[in-house]
């Protein structure tokens, strides 16, 4: 009897067990499921946004392997080598691609830069004719609104490297008329008319202090154009240069925040508010080297080559910043895909992770018209004002300058 007794006790003890056991995993299931629910949620919004929103990166330097090495983006480049092409730009919900028409400073020392930047626009306008169903060409920023809305994506152009002008008002009217809407007045190297943020410099180029008078005349022909002015890469003296003497506002194509990562390609804060206070917009460049917190206090030395990792948060703690300081009209992507080596945020590794952006700006509390301003309506809007200074200009009578420098002097 006794042993029955037992016997039952020990069958009670491991029945309640095994209910406990059930109701804590049944328990950690719901809690486990509750998680990813609220996440698949906020992915699934974000999406819609994602998808309904004209995204605009403003710096793709797909451009280059295009023109050394034949790159076409029609299919998806399984090397690993590559952060674009068309499978994967549909992916990331691309809505507009600014390419790279970047002119290396060896042709400033060489020559040939204006040669060099024309094969580059060559090979833009080659993929277009390739892939007629996935690209068009855009010229204004209503033909990216009508461009999005028939399903393609708009390709753009901007000028890296104010030397690919040669020191020519005439060449800078004919890269307009060959679709170039912006230009970066310098890229490491200052050139005869504006001075380049820190980096390689050529010896025997003479500082201007910013601008000098003929890279005054660049800016204004470039307002009366409607090509916007790129101070990506300029040096701090420049950019001031350019709020003072541009009409237009500017962008800043591909550069980061230098309260965060203290390096001259990135914005102080003095420049962001610049900017906000400018109209302008500044397009966050997810380069590791350039985003990195690590290096965040000014005085520190700069992010060295190796400094080659960085995380979305990182990437993301720039957009925050810039909103914070510039206003969340003045910032938008400036990807730099395929100019930095593939040194990218773990989770931002080519043009398909796009939407991951969305999503960040939306868990971050950001709303759905905020976000649609950092994707793209705030490029567009910059464009839009481009082209009403030009328009207002030539209501006004300014013509075309046929001012000349000759090299290295100021003979105007
Ligand atoms: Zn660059």
């Amino acid at each position: 009897m006794a042993r029955r007794l037992y016997v039952m006790t020990i069958v009670a003890i491991c029945l309640s067990l095994l209910m406990m056991m059930m109701s804590t995993v049944s328990l950690a299931q719901t809690r486990r499921k509750g998680v990813p629910d609220k996440d698949a949620m906020l992915r699934k919004r974000a999406g819609r946004i994602h998808k309904s929103s004209i995204v605009v990166d403003t710096h793709n330097d797909i451009t280059s392997p295009i023109t050394d090495e034949g790159f076409d983006m029609g299919e998806r480049d399984a090397s690993g080598k590559t952060q674009t092409d068309i499978p994967r730009m549909k992916e990331g919900g691309l809505g507009a691609e600014f390419f790279s028409i970047y002119v290396s400073s060896s042709y400033a020392r060489d020559g040939g830069s204006a040669r060099r930047a024309m094969e580059m626009i060559d090979g833009v306008y080659e993929q277009v004719r390739r892939h007629p169903k996935s690209l068009e060409m855009a010229f204004t920023a209503s033909d990216i609104r009508r461009i999005h809305k028939s399903g393609k994506i708009a390709a753009l152009m901007g000028i890296e490297g104010g030397h690919a002008i040669e020191d020519s008002l005439a060449a800078l009217r004919m890269f307009y008329k060959l679709g170039i809407r912006y230009m970066t007045l310098t890229h490491t190297n200052t050139n005869n008319w504006a001075d380049a943020a820190g980096g390689i410099s050529i010896p025997a180029v003479k500082k201007h202090g910013g601008l000098s008078d003929f890279g005054r005349e660049v800016v204004k022909e470039m307002n009366l154009l409607g090509m916007m002015i790129d101070i990506s890469h300029v040096s701090d003296e420049t950019f001031f240069a350019c709020v003072e003497t541009s009409r237009a506002p500017l962008i800043a194509s591909h550069s980061s925040a230098r309260a965060l990562t203290n390096v001259p390609r990135n914005m102080t804060d003095d420049m962001l508010r610049a900017i906000g206070k400018n109209g302008g917009v500044v397009m966050v460049n997810f380069y590791n080297g350039f985003i990195n917190t690590e290096y965040a206090k000014p005085g520190m030395p700069a992010p060295s080559q190796s400094a080659d990792t960085a995380t979305m948060d990182m990437l993301m703690a720039h957009f925050e910043h810039v909103i914070k300081v510039a206003g969340i009209d003045h910032v938008g992507i400036g990807s730099d895909f395929d100019g930095v080596e593939g040194k990218l945020p773990a989770g931002m590794e080519d043009v398909s992770k796009l939407p991951v952006i969305t999503y960040e700006l939306l868990k971050r509390g950001y709303s759905e018209k905020e976000i649609r301003k950092v994707l793209g309506e705030n490029l567009l809007r910059v464009m839009s004002q481009a082209e009403k200074v030009s328009r207002k200009m030539k209501a006004e009578g300014a013509a075309p300058s046929f001012k000349r420098i000759s090299k290295g002097s100021e003979k105007m």
